[in-house]
């Protein structure tokens, strides 16, 4: 019997895999230019970690992570994101006692058992950029500046960028009662997954997709007017470093994230590319996080974007296949073992060259060349190859031309690389 990938778990082939790395390459890029590093961390982490890094409470935690029990019986999670674990590596390896500012980023597969449908997949790939230590509203500007830096860098256009602030311990609280004594007063209308919420997390009602719940909470007190005077100076001091970068934003007042330990600075960007409207990616400050894992309290600010959404976006008429620079066509058993050692030479100069291994006519390999989209074709007979010489064919233009076989390898560097 076939057996298949699991459901929701995707291969990126290879006609696929230029655009990833496209994205990586660029990600990389830009993150280490603004001064950040790369972590590693790892895939599998005690279930413990998120349920406290991410919240009880939470659709994450509650039904969509990969859990289990491994032989001696600890419960272990599959990342289903990366904040908490790339926090639990700053406390662990205390990166603190070197420099309290850690400006982190990771890039790697997450998993979530949520219903598969296009696009959305259970294992899933996630940039992550975190900066850990500072609580100076520059570094939440100097974050969506990067952020934004590298969507136009990866080509993404017609970005929209939104922000808000959710407030702080000292004053969430109070905007979390007027959320919930207004919404009591239309509870009839809420699914019932968000009857429920309002009592264990009613700020999560923002979040759902049913439109009965949209409409009750359509003219919801608005979290920015329950800031405090700190909160508040501290999103000014946002918008003011935001403005001058150069960065026009709107202010979304229903941006409102669920889980307590999002603080303040909250932001998304959205695409109006392609005619329609994509949220590509989210951030924020959490100055909570740190006190859910474990002792030490630091603040964090950060963001995480899909890199399938990513590629998606992606500008429809760039090349990103890496197609052979050259196809060598080769005529009888002789040349076999001379075009075996130009090939090897090739590819150690990084001249990506492919070659018939199975002596087929010439019509067949010019056929499989033309196939492949090599750029040149380098045509080998015995005759050719006992007078010296090769003849080099444009692939695009037709054009022929016959060149010398001593000096090939710089011949052909100079005009394929
Ligand atoms: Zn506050
Ligand atoms: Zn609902």
């Amino acid at each position: 019997m076939e057996i298949k990938a699991i459901r929701g778990f995707n291969d990126i082939l290879p006609d696929e895999v230029g655009k990833w790395h496209f994205v990586e390459e660029t990600a990389r890029e830009v993150f280490e230019g603004f001064g950040f590093s790369e972590i590693r961390i790892p895939i599998l982490e005690r279930t413990e970690l998120f349920s406290r890094g991410i919240g009880e409470a939470t659709d994450i935690v509650e039904k969509e992570m990969y859990t289990f029990t491994d032989r001696s019986g600890n419960s272990l999670t599959l990342r289903p994101e990366a904040t908490a674990s790339m926090a639990r590596a700053y406390l662990e390896h205390q990166l603190y006692t070197f420099d309290p500012v850690a400006k982190l980023y990771c890039i790697g597969p997450m998993f979530r058992y949520e219903r598969p449908q296009k696009g959305r997949y259970r294992q899933f790939y996630q940039i992550d950029v975190e900066v850990f230590g500072v609580e100076n509203p520059m570094v939440d500007a100097e974050v969506i500046v990067m952020l934004i830096h590298f969507l136009r860098r990866v080509g993404l256009e017609k970005l929209e960028l939104q922000i808000n602030s959710l407030g702080c311990r000292d004053c969430r609280p109070r905007y979390r009662e007027e959320l919930k004594k207004f919404l009591k007063q239309k509870a009839f209308q809420l699914c019932e997954d968000c009857q429920r919420r309002l009592e264990t997390n009613p700020l999560r009602i923002f979040d759902c997709k049913v439109e009965t719940c949209q409409e009750a909470i359509a003219d919801a007190p608005k979290v920015n007017d329950f800031i405090c005077p700190e909160c508040q100076k501290h999103f000014d001091k946002v918008r003011e470093y935001l403005e001058a970068a150069g960065l026009a934003y709107i202010l979304n007042p229903r941006m409102v994230r669920g889980l307590d330990y999002y603080t303040r600075t909250a932001f998304e960007v959205v695409s109006y590319q392609l005619g329609s409207q994509n949220a590509v990616t989210g951030g924020g400050r959490y100055d909570n996080l740190f006190g859910e894992l474990g002792d030490f309290d630091s603040p964090g600010i950060g963001f995480a974007i899909g890199i399938e959404r990513l590629v998606s976006l992606l500008p429809k008429d760039r090349e990103f296949v890496q197609y052979p620079h050259l196809f060598i066509a080769a005529l009888g058993v002789e040349t076999l073992i001379e075009v075996y050692q130009i090939i090897n030479q090739l590819h150690l100069e990084g001249i990506r060259a492919e070659l018939d291994y199975e002596g087929k006519s010439l019509k067949s390999q010019m056929r499989r060349a033309d196939k492949l989209k090599a750029r040149y074709v380098l045509i080998l007979g015995e005759n050719e190859l006992k007078q010296g010489k090769a003849v080099l064919r444009n692939m695009e233009t037709k054009s022929q031309e016959e060149i010398s076989m001593e000096g090939l390898i710089d011949i052909l560097r100079k005009k394929l690389l």
